[in-house]
């Protein structure tokens, strides 16, 4: 095999001229215009840009919550943006991984049975005590999310996220509800399991010493990646502070 052959199985999503308009007419808003990129498998990627310039946008299409109104956005050889619903649904189920700014546990179940609740309908995942350990809860195993902190009870919806084993987590403001301390176990957290699983990461957040975290950035603009900057070095999110 070629040495450009490998390159290209090591990447995992290929977006070309990703464009998305909500509405229509002098109304509408241009959220992408016109995205291109590559995302390599494995890559731990941070989605850097202000508020309205696009992320969640992006993450939502790759992650097949919502469709482009123009381009490709390809996860090997499956076009997401002109799939059948269920390959998408498919997908979405098998490969993916989500978190969000707010934890969405359920009040009424302990941490394991939160994450119980995916794994029992997941083939071949994790453990839940396992993936709970993953994120440093291997001793809150039967704790209610009432009796943890903020920062706790995001370590309890990214160990359900990954739990499933997914090939890709895609985090939108993972830590935009925590203080620095916090949010920095969070995304220590998150750098474990893309370190010891290889998971392919994308990480959305506005807060620039974040990236610092990342194998790679990409600065977002007004519906644009207006910048792409690959770290030297990616620092441990125990260092960052905010
Ligand atoms: P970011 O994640 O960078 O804050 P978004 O992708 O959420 O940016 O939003 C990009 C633009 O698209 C913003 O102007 C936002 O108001 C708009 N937008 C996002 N979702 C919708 C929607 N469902 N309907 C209409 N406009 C939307």
């Amino acid at each position: 095999m070629h040495a450009d052959e490998r390159a290209q199985d090591r990447i995992l999503y290929r977006l070309e001229g990703l464009t998305k308009v909500y509405g229509e007419g002098p109304g509408a808003v241009h959220a992408l215009r016109g995205v291109s990129a590559t995302v390599s498998a494995a890559a731990m990627i941070v989605l850097l840009g202000p508020s309205g310039s696009g992320k969640s946008t992006l993450l939502n299409i790759v992650g097949g919550l919502d469709r482009a109104t123009d381009g490709h956005a390809w996860f090997r050889g499956l076009d997401l943006t002109c799939c059948d619903e269920d390959e998408l649904t498919e997908y979405r189920r098998r490969s993916v991984g989500f978190v969000f700014q707010f934890y969405n546990l359920i009040a009424s179940l302990t941490a394991r049975e939160n994450v119980s609740l995916i794994t029992e309908i997941t083939d071949d995942p994790m453990n839940p005590a396992e993936a709970l350990a993953l994120v440093g809860l291997q001793d809150r195993l039967d704790h209610f999310p009432a009796q943890l902190s903020g920062g706790e009870q995001q370590r309890v919806a990214i160990a359900r996220a990954i739990a499933k084993k997914p090939e890709v987590l895609l985090c939108d403001e993972p830590t935009g509800a925590l203080d620095s301390e916090t949010g920095t176990r969070v995304l220590g957290a998150i750098d474990t399991i893309n370190r010891e699983l290889g998971t392919t990461t994308l990480v959305i957040t506005h807060n620039a010493v974040i990236a610092d975290m990342a194998d790679e950035v990409m600065l977002f603009g007004d519906g644009r990646i207006v910048e792409t900057r690959r770290n030297a070095v990616r620092r441990p999110p125990a260092e960052l502070k905010w």
